[in-house]
């Protein structure tokens, strides 16, 4: 550290120019985040010095967390489901897998039984608390098979996980199914809804033909939904909903101090900002300011999807939600020449010969024709 500080200007100078070395949105397709909506920046400036560790000083910034895990739970057919804003979709997925473990204290050994398509924030999560864990098969679309759930159930499950639209090819597991898997054996069912958690209800409104994933399905009994994803609220802002009390409760620590109820999240001291800025983008928008984003969303990811397809490359999978792999000679050399004129397009490990894009708020079809043209050349050279 300097013996002494730097003026304001020096420190500010110095961190615009590390700034000025992140990606522009204008060239970023490979990102399940995006830039937030002003509304939810602004709100998380104005809330940026609150801790929601402490309620007792933050009353008003906790009712605001309280209001932003109503409108979630609104969402996803909640009514009064509990929860909390947490840092994103890993601590959820955390909290989520503490109180399935924490409600069978009875099982000395307890596994998990995970589709080899869940997001590795659960791996994460597996290791963290010790658990055993059985990877379940998933079928050619990579959707998770719940007859292979089904088999992998023993005395010692004590939760399956399955996952409403991966974020690494956008596939949304029969979530139906597997809930139905999990009442016959009074399994506990948790829903990694952070990718999908704010595309498929709208989606489902406009009339598109995806599945229902949420706790209007009995047997669900929590979810992963992140506003600081599809939600278009600033990072951070993940979202954990329990279907009930009593659920929520598991992950429930008692703090030492009088008149504050207990700790339901990882974190203690955690800043309002997330939440408060979560509540504006949702009740700015609203269910109509999401449907027409959404729809815009899949009419950009048809259109790259034809674009593709006219120039005769090959789709491994056809798109789910808004995310589009398409097979091409030399992809990861592809990343790098993107990478080189600031584009950031992504190749996942399981399909090395193809690209993989994420259609977000932030795409615009001006941006998939330059980009179009930018494959174009990469081709002829
Ligand atoms: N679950 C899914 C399905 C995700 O797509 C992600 C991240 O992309 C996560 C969990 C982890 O969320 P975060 O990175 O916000 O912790």
């Amino acid at each position: 550290m300097r013996e002494h500080g730097l003026d304001k200007d020096s420190v500010l100078q110095n961190i615009e120019d590390h700034l000025a070395k992140d990606a522009a949105w204008n060239k970023v397709l490979n990102s399940i985040c995006t830039e937030p909506l002003a509304i939810g920046k602004e709100a998380f400036i104005r809330s940026i010095d609150t801790n929601l560790g402490d309620v007792r000083i933050f009353r008003g910034s906790s009712e605001l967390e309280h209001k932003a895990v109503r409108l979630l739970a609104s969402l996803l057919g909640g009514g009064d489901s509990p929860g909390n804003i947490v840092s994103g979709g890993t601590e959820a997925n955390v909290l989520a897998l503490l109180a399935a473990k924490k409600r069978r204290p009875d099982i000395a050994s307890p596994e998990i039984i995970i589709p080899e398509t869940a997001h590795f924030s659960l791996f994460k999560a597996i290791h963290l608390m010790g658990l055993q864990y059985r990877i379940a098969k998933v079928d050619s679309r990579f959707k998770a098979d719940p007859a292979s759930i089904e088999a992998l159930i023993n005395d010692n499950t004590v939760a399956i996980l399955a996952t409403a639209g991966t974020s690494e090819l956008g596939s949304v597991d029969p979530i139906e199914a597997i809930a139905q898997v999990a009442l016959r054996h009074r399994v506990y069912l948790h829903v990694d809804a952070a990718t999908g958690g704010f595309i498929i209800p709208f989606a489902r409104k406009l009339g598109m033909d995806l599945p229902a994933f949420d706790f209007t399905l009995e047997g669900v009994c929590s979810i992963t939904v992140d506003p600081h994803k599809y939600g278009l609220a600033p990072i951070p802002a993940g979202g954990i909903l329990f279907r009930d009390r009593h659920i929520q409760q598991l992950v429930s620590v008692d703090s030492y101090f009088m008149g504050i109820p207990g700790h339901m999240t990882m974190l203690g001291t955690r800043n309002g900002a997330g939440a408060a800025a979560a509540y504006a983008v949702m009740e700015h928008l609203g269910l109509s300011g999401y449907m027409e984003i959404t729809e815009r969303n899949f009419e950009l990811t048809r259109y790259l999807v034809r674009q593709l397809k006219d120039r005769g490359l090959r789709l491994p999978l056809e798109p789910e939600l808004n995310i589009v792999l398409f097979e091409m000679d030399g992809a990861a050399q592809f990343l790098r020449y993107c990478e080189e004129r600031g584009w950031i397009v992504s190749v996942s490990k399981r399909f090395p010969d193809a690209v993989r894009i994420v259609i977000q708020r932030h795409v615009t079809h001006g941006m998939i024709n330059q980009f179009l043209s930018l494959l174009d050349r990469f081709v002829e050279d």
